[in-house]
């Protein structure tokens, strides 16, 4: 450090002043605060301000020079899953390990910047040819969806890319952002992972999109959408073994609107993961009150599946929850197997290493059913209602019944009938093989408090309100569990 000496007139020295070091370090603040001005603090990208102040230079630049400009936005799938179930340090070093990748992708005249959260943009002056953006883009995609290996832990993440062109989309920075935002919505509404280049209907789209995600959303703030259980019977126990979860829409002008009505509007709608999510979390919630050898079963969408996160989403469901792995059931149809099978098989692997278990539900209405039974060991067959609902005479249906359930005894698989709605049915499906029943005889789907309010008396004690059923043919002479699950039903 320098020392100022000040003398008096006469030249002696008066006093040394310090002064040197307070010089440095006002020079380090106002360099640091230059840069955090212009930079994001976390990741070391532009931040908003700068990408702001010099993507409006560029746009103007180009455009007097007759140049094309382009915006990238980009957005991470499943980094809020990481961030909630590997906390706030794992989520950073995500972050800065994205800006890494995002920056070895930008050439010198280009730059990347952190808008906030999970939002990127990147910034391209003087395009000569869009094909290079769709390149460029679909790499950064790619990028994105290799795993990330953070302290020791491999993370898997996807992206989406929206990208708008100066001057076809917009003559001004905030003009581009906000179609190259649209272009991404339209990605996210496709499933993600992709990019898209920004098209004119996509307004409109977008627009529509909006009002029923803000129907559904409200749904859910408002509590209109509720969870219904309905309880399948183990034969060998004869115990209720677990209970389905399976949503309605208490609307208020409608009345419950069964899923049928809904599901495929928010799968097309993009909002099936938020719709799925919220399934999920308060299956779980409600089942962990449930005595304990009761699982819950949870219908699962084919496009919940193909997210890079709904492993993190499974997880922080259980940890939330307190519900073990192993009562948690996921229910998917074959539909999930026949796109991108090698995907979804690693995926489902992952699930249940986890310890939770996996059902093919639907069974027998795909096209190729055995096959997909050899491409995972599922732990249940759920056989398809419209089997059920020929028997006990249909002969065809025997057969077929009688055949899956034979395989599932020699794979070891819980083979389940649907939608058991008769005593003849009931005796027929257990003298075929079947271990496991569910259907309107068993009991039909009903609210949370009353299923609660069955299970949670003494677990071989389930009558509840209903009456109890009289059989015919009763499974075990004398009153055993058989009897009372079946008192259960209605
Ligand atoms: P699913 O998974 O095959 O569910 C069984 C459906 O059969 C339920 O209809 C149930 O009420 C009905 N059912 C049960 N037993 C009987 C019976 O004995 N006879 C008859 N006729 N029907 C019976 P629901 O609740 O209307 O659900 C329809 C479909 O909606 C479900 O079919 C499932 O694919 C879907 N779904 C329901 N909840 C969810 C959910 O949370 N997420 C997703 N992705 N899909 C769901
Ligand atoms: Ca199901
Ligand atoms: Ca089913």
């Amino acid at each position: 450090s320098r020392k100022l000496m000040v003398r008096d007139e006469k030249g002696a020295p008066k006093y040394i002043l310090g002064v040197s070091e307070d010089v440095t370090q006002h020079a380090v603040a106002a360099e640091r605060i230059a840069y955090l001005a212009d930079h994001d603090a976390l990741t070391g990208l532009a931040n908003r301000t700068r990408f702001s102040r010099e993507g409006k230079a560029a746009v103007t630049r180009d455009l007097k020079a007759g140049r094309v400009t382009a915006v990238l936005c980009l957005n991470l799938d499943g980094f809020k899953a990481v961030n909630e179930t590997h906390g706030h340090a794992a989520g950073d070093a995500l972050l800065i390990a994205v800006a890494a990748r995002l920056n070895e992708r930008v050439g010198k005249a280009d730059f990347v910047a952190r808008l906030g959260g999970d939002e990127f943009a990147m910034l391209c002056t003087e395009v000569q040819n869009p094909e290079t953006l769709a390149g460029l883009a679909s790499a950064v995609v790619e990028d994105m969806s290799r795993p990330f290996q953070i302290d020791g832990a491999e993370f898997t993440i996807s992206a989406g890319v929206g990208i708008a062109l100066s001057p076809t989309d917009g003559g001004d920075l905030d003009a581009l952002l906000h179609k190259a935002q649209l272009a991404l919505d339209q990605v996210k509404f496709e499933g993600g992972h992709a990019f898209r280049f920004f098209e004119a209907r996509m307004d409109e789209q977008q627009k529509a999109r909006r009002a029923l995600e803000a129907d559904l959303r409200q749904a859910m703030t408002l509590g209109q959408l509720v969870l219904h259980f309905q309880p399948l019977v183990n034969l060998a126990t004869e115990r209720v073994s677990g209970c389905e979860a399976l949503v309605r829409w208490q609307h208020p002008t409608r009345g419950l609107v069964p899923p049928s009505d809904f599901i495929p509007l928010a799968e097309e709608a993009g909002l099936i993961s938020l719709l799925g999510e919220w399934v999920l979390r308060r299956a779980c919630d409600e089942a962990a009150s449930w005595p304990g050898q009761v699982r819950v079963a949870v219908n699962v969408s084919p496009s919940q599946l193909r997210e890079a996160h709904f492993v993190a989403t499974v997880v922080s469901a259980l940890a939330e929850s307190g519900l073990a792995p192993t009562r948690l059931e996921l229910e998917i149809t074959e539909s999930v197997l026949m796109q991108d099978s090698d995907a979804t098989v690693k995926l489902l692997h992952q699930l249940r290493d986890l310890g939770v278990r996996i059902s093919m539900d639907d069974f027998g209405t795909g096209y190729s059913s055995l096959s997909y039974l050899r491409s995972f060991p599922f732990d249940k067959i759920k056989i398809d209602r419209c089997f059920v609902k020929d028997l006990p005479d249909a002969q065809d249906s025997n057969a077929i019944i009688g055949v899956v359930a034979s395989l599932g005894a020699n794979l070891g698989v819980v083979v389940t009938a649907e939608g058991v709605e008769t005593e003849e049915q009931f005796h027929q499906l257990r003298a075929l093989g079947c271990t496991e029943l569910q259907g309107f005889f068993i009991g039909r789907p009903i609210p949370a408090e009353q299923i609660r309010a069955r299970l949670g008396a003494a677990p071989a004690s389930l009558a509840g309100a209903a009456p109890p059923i009289k059989l015919a043919k009763p499974p075990m002479a004398s009153a055993g569990p058989a009897r009372e699950a079946l008192a259960n039903a209605s």
